[in-house]
């Protein structure tokens, strides 16, 4: 054993003789908390909950709602688990006004164990216990998620009030160990940066930095005014480098150049904690000032696993606990060996962590009172007096404030107490050795070898449930993954490309028809709807002779590539998606020109893309061959596909290269062949598909680029008898249009014409009483004013029950007005333009109807002034009937209905003639189950945004007027492009038939030439 080893395990095991010589539950507080926490560490399934209706309970107003809710969530609980809550929910019922107040008295306490108080008087009740047991605090202010910059003033504020209140009331008390003791500043704050400014936007570390420090500079100033220490605590992996940059940012000027009393939070979980800690080392010895950094594991493990997945993510977390465990021991040697530059605070309850800290500090020579070990309010109370006993300084995290706002951080404190990895779990709760819990981690990973849970957080351990036994139909292929913006390599490539195709801005792009560049005596430019003088490029305007010249080229290469094997089509598409992978910042930017879309959505847009392709490819591999369709003795019978003929692709400009992309790799892996009209809004984004496609392979005559006037040759075929089928995604008055004229059946046609539709939508989203509101007003701004309100599955109506009005809109109508309007070309903005001057005329008259129809409750007052910009509005006091609440608008305008109760709110949701998309945001699973139920929409989203369908996971598209019934990205898309056959044949010879019927023929799938 190392010297080292058998230190820790020297100091290790003294902690645990102090901590054992006063034998106290691991919290404070036993009673209900105690047992909640035994039972969800026996039970899954009651942990998950127990918390979700923690998370609840602060927002219901009534017993009787606590006690509906109690219902909801734990008596369908199966295992005939938890008598002691089904009998606690019967006398719930029969007595609410009792069990109500009993209960939320029960989670209050559970709460007030782990924050230090409700407000300033509390707290330094709390503080003052602890300094008699010679602890010192760090206050963290709880408050909820920040929706927009009034609720970041009222935080700042706070934390200015709180700095006075703790200066004041502290006057006197000196650092308990009274030794070096200018390193520690007795009032020390914790300040959580994203509660600082409302539109932080990975993508944007420099823009949330130009707004945030302008906050920070008086709140730093008052502190070092008053002798207090500021630290900036760590939140998501979103925010990390934002909030690094910022420390080194504004504690490099003049002003906070010389200050020692700064801190920042450096999270070991990370994998790349080490980097950034080397160099904030290097910054902090280039600066010449002492600065602090409290070292933790982090607190966001189960979000940044699923938050990563979701996206396609590299994982920025370890996924072994253990790996953490050495990362942090790595990090504590950094820590200690710069001691010279940084002062070190030890974030962990785990004893061996904290024994290694004390053990290397020992064997560097650095006196223990120059670094501190800092635990969390309410946990771990032994360990910390075992601490001070040892001569360390200890300090508290204390968080402050209301239980509403606290419940993200009361959850994320049991998640942590009953994680299986977790020490304290392991030390108090299941009694794991002393030897066991100061094992060295690094032998732990040994023996589970490298990644060997990886799998676990990568999400093969997904649970399936009784709607889905079979393989989920999106399970067959693997989303490409988004752009993560937080990395500045991500942004460096976004704004190189944005460069580059700006200096092309003007080129010309050709037709191509029959696998032929054509001109024609006319070129369509193509604007920046941002900034409408420029232009971003020019495509012929095709006429009645292309139009035919595509009808004719695309016929006559229907034969080959209908014979064509669907395996080499689908690897068609995989090519093409390659190179959309390939071309994938250049065409975001081409976007963000044309289409004035804001990074992350240009990015979005390629992301599916490039999903559509892969994904229609793997169900043509499922699709493709022949299948038998019954065993039967003597008889065989296969149902097979066919082609349709020649495909025509009407595409809207909102998803500029993915829904054009979408339904021309449907019609090319189907076997049809394909003429591509873009939208006449973007046809530079057109033209790059067809480039894309022809570097794929796509062979002369199957796909064919034709662009011009919708009403002249779109009509023209739409109307023409050699044209099979019809794609097209847009407004309902030409959607209807194509709808009928595809009906009418033209002297020469040969086959009916299918219509695949996909038309707008007037979308709903209901806010319960019971709402999470963080929630419902962030997904609710963001569905409404993403991309300026012009997805065809952005909220227009959002409907608030009576009970919840008021709350919703105070914080509605700030959140609008926080949000950042101009060029999206600056990745900070959140609402460019809308796509041209008619757009803007038409959406400026519905502001003007709505004038007259509703109360204008918020309109933004500065946009810019050249370019189709149009604020945010809100319209307030909407009734259901009237046209703004009836019409598809396609802008950034939000009417709001008010309703009185559910009922009310799903008829008035029902009541449009569309049924695209529709949300619920809502934590009562009764009304969640009824939701699902009755929303008439084609996507139903549940606490969630209703817009950013991803292909495979959430096939998208409505009914009613939204649509034909169809659903791209989905499993049953491809069917619409093909014609099915089955061919039988009797088998049997003089009674004989063979016994054995392959499953499979490929022989039907186009005769033979
Ligand atoms: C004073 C103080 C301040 C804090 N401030 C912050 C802050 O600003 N930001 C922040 O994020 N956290 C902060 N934390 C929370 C801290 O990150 C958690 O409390 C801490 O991670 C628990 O670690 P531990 O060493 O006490 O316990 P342990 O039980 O040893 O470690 C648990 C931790 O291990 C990690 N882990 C769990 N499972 C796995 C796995 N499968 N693979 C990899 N790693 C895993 C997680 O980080 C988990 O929290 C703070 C904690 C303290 C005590």
């Amino acid at each position: 054993m190392t010297s080292l080893q058998s230190e820790i395990e020297q100091r290790g095991s003294r902690i645990f003789e102090l901590v054992d010589q006063h034998p106290e539950s691991l919290f404070s507080k036993a009673g209900f908390y105690q047992r909640m926490m035994a039972l969800s560490m026996r039970d899954e399934q009651f942990k998950g909950q127990l918390f979700r209706f923690v998370d609840v309970l602060p927002s219901l107003r009534r017993s009787s709602d606590i006690v509906e809710h109690l219902e909801e969530y734990f008596t369908d609980m199966r295992d005939g688990f938890t008598p002691f809550i089904h009998t606690g929910v019967r006398l719930a019922r029969m007595v609410p006004w009792i069990s109500g107040p009993v209960l939320r008295w029960n989670v209050s306490g559970m709460a007030s164990q782990f924050i230090a108080g409700k407000n300033p008087n509390d707290l330094m009740k709390a503080l003052r216990k602890r300094r008699a047991q010679k602890i010192g605090f760090t206050v963290d202010l709880l408050g909820e998620a920040v929706v927009s910059e009034a609720e970041t003033d009222e935080y700042a504020a706070r934390c200015l009030d709180l700095l006075e209140t703790l200066a004041r009331d502290t006057r006197g008390w000196s650092d308990p160990l009274g030794k070096n003791s200018e390193l520690f500043p007795v009032v020390n704050v914790s300040v959580k940066i994203s509660a600082l400014y409302s539109q932080m936007n990975p993508a944007d570390p420099a823009g949330a930095i130009a707004h945030l420090a302008p906050k920070l500079r008086p709140i730093l100033r008052r502190a070092r005014e008053l002798g207090a220490f500021i630290n900036f605590d760590m939140e998501s992996y979103a925010h990390k480098n934002t909030t690094l940059e910022l420390f080194k940012t504004i504690f490099s000027e003049k002003e906070f150049k010389d200050w020692p009393h700064a801190g920042i939070v450096i999270q070991a979980y990370l994998r790349d904690s080490e980097v950034d800690l080397r160099d904030l080392i290097e910054w902090g010895r280039a600066r010449g000032t002492r600065f602090a950094v409290r070292l933790v594991k982090g607190a966001y493990w189960d979000y940044e696993t699923i938050k990563s997945r979701q996206n396609g993510w590299d994982c920025p977390v370890y996924f072994q606990k253990q790996e953490s465990d050495v990362n942090f021991e790595a990090l504590t040697q950094l820590l200690l060996e710069n001691e010279s530059i940084v002062t070190a605070a030890f974030g962990s309850h785990n004893v061996r962590s904290i024994a290694y800290a004390q053990a290397l500090a020992g064997e560097l020579g650095i006196d223990r009172s120059r670094f501190e070990f800092q635990l969390l309010y309410g946990m771990a109370g032994p360990i910390k007096r075992a601490l001070v006993e040892m001569g360390y300084r200890v300090r508290e995290y204390c968080p402050v404030g209301e239980l509403l706002p606290g419940m993200s951080y009361l959850v994320r404190r049991l998640l942590e107490n009953t994680s299986n990895e977790g020490f304290l779990r392991a030390k108090f709760a299941e009694n794991v050795s002393a030897e066991e819990l100061l094992r060295d981690p690094r032998e732990l990973l040994r023996r589970n070898g490298p990644g060997s849970t990886a799998s676990a957080a990568n999400g093969d351990s997904h649970h399936k449930n009784d709607a889905s036994l079979d393989t989920a139909s999106g399970d067959i292929y693997q989303n490409s993954p988004l752009v993560n913006f937080v990395y500045k390599e991500s942004q460096d490539k976004m704004r190189a490309a944005l460069r580059e195709v700006r200096s092309r801005f003007g080129e010309k792009y050709p037709l191509v028809l029959g696998g032929e560049k054509v001109w024609t005596d006319k070129l369509t430019p193509s604007v920046n709807p941002s900034a409408p003088k420029e232009i971003v490029g020019y495509v012929p305007e095709g006429g009645i002779p292309e139009a035919e010249r595509a009808v004719k080229t695309a016929r006559a290469a229907f034969g080959k590539w209908s014979r064509t094997p669907f395996e080499e089509r689908a690897r068609l598409l995989e090519r093409a998606a390659g190179i959309l992978e390939r071309r994938r910042y250049e065409l975001s930017a081409v976007e963000v020109f044309e289409v004035g879309k804001p990074w992350a959505e240009a990015d979005g847009d390629i992301r599916e893309a490039m999903d559509f392709c892969r994904f229609y490819a793997a169900q043509m591999r499922r699709l493709g061959r022949p299948r038998l369709t019954q065993h039967v003795p003597g008889e065989e019978s296969y149902h097979h596909y066919w082609p349709r003929g020649v495909a025509l692709v009407i595409a809207p400009w909102n998803f500029p290269i993915a829904i054009l992309c979408g339904m021309v790799s449907a019609a090319l892996v189907t076997g049809n062949t394909v003429i591509m009209k873009p939208s006449e809004q973007c046809i530079i984004c057109g033209a790059m598909l067809m480039q894309i496609f022809e570097e794929a392979g796509v062979p002369p005559g199957v796909l064919n680029f034709l662009s011009g006037h919708g009403s002249v040759i779109g009509a023209h075929l739409v109307d023409h008898k050699d044209v099979d089928l019809i794609a097209f995604t847009g407004s309902r008055e030409v959607g209807l249009k194509i709808w009928e004229s595809a009906g009418i059946t033209r002297s020469g046609q040969r086959e009916l014409k299918r219509v695949v539709c996909e038309m707008g939508g007037k979308n709903a989203m209901i806010v319960d009483s019971d709402a999470d509101l963080d929630e419902a007003i962030g997904y609710s701004i963001y569905s409404a004013f993403g991309y300026q309100g012009q997805k065809c599955s952005a909220l227009s109506r959002l409907i608030l029950l009576e009970e919840n009005y008021d709350r919703v809109m105070e914080r509605l109508i700030p959140a609008a007005a926080s949000l950042r309007v101009g060029n999206p070309e600056e990745p900070g903005i959140m609402v460019g333009p809308v796509i041209d001057e008619a757009a803007y005329r038409r959406i400026l008259d519905y502001i003007e109807t709505g004038k007259g129809e509703a109360t204008l409750a918020y309109q933004a007052k500065e946009v810019p002034p050249h370019g189709y910009f149009i604020p945010p509005t809100i319209f307030a006091d909407v009734k259901p009937t009237v046209r703004i609440a009836c019409e598809e608008i396609f802008g950034p305008v939000l009417s709001v209905l008010k309703v009185r109760d559910l009922d009310e709110a799903i008829e008035v949701a029902n009541d449009t003639d569309y049924a695209l998309t529709g949300g619920f945001f809502s934590r009562s699973p009764a009304n969640i189950e009824r939701v699902k139920a009755q929303l008439e929409a084609g996507n139903v989203y549940i606490n969630r945004s209703c817009t950013g369908a991803i292909v495979g996971r959430h096939p998208f598209g409505g009914f009613k007027m939204s649509g034909g019934g169809t659903k791209a990205g989905g499993e049953d898309y491809l069917l619409q492009f093909l014609l099915p056959r089955v061919v039988t044949e009797n088998i049997t010879r003089h009674g004989f038939a063979p016994e054995e019927t392959p499953q499979y023929r490929d022989e039907f799938l186009w005769p033979k030439r």
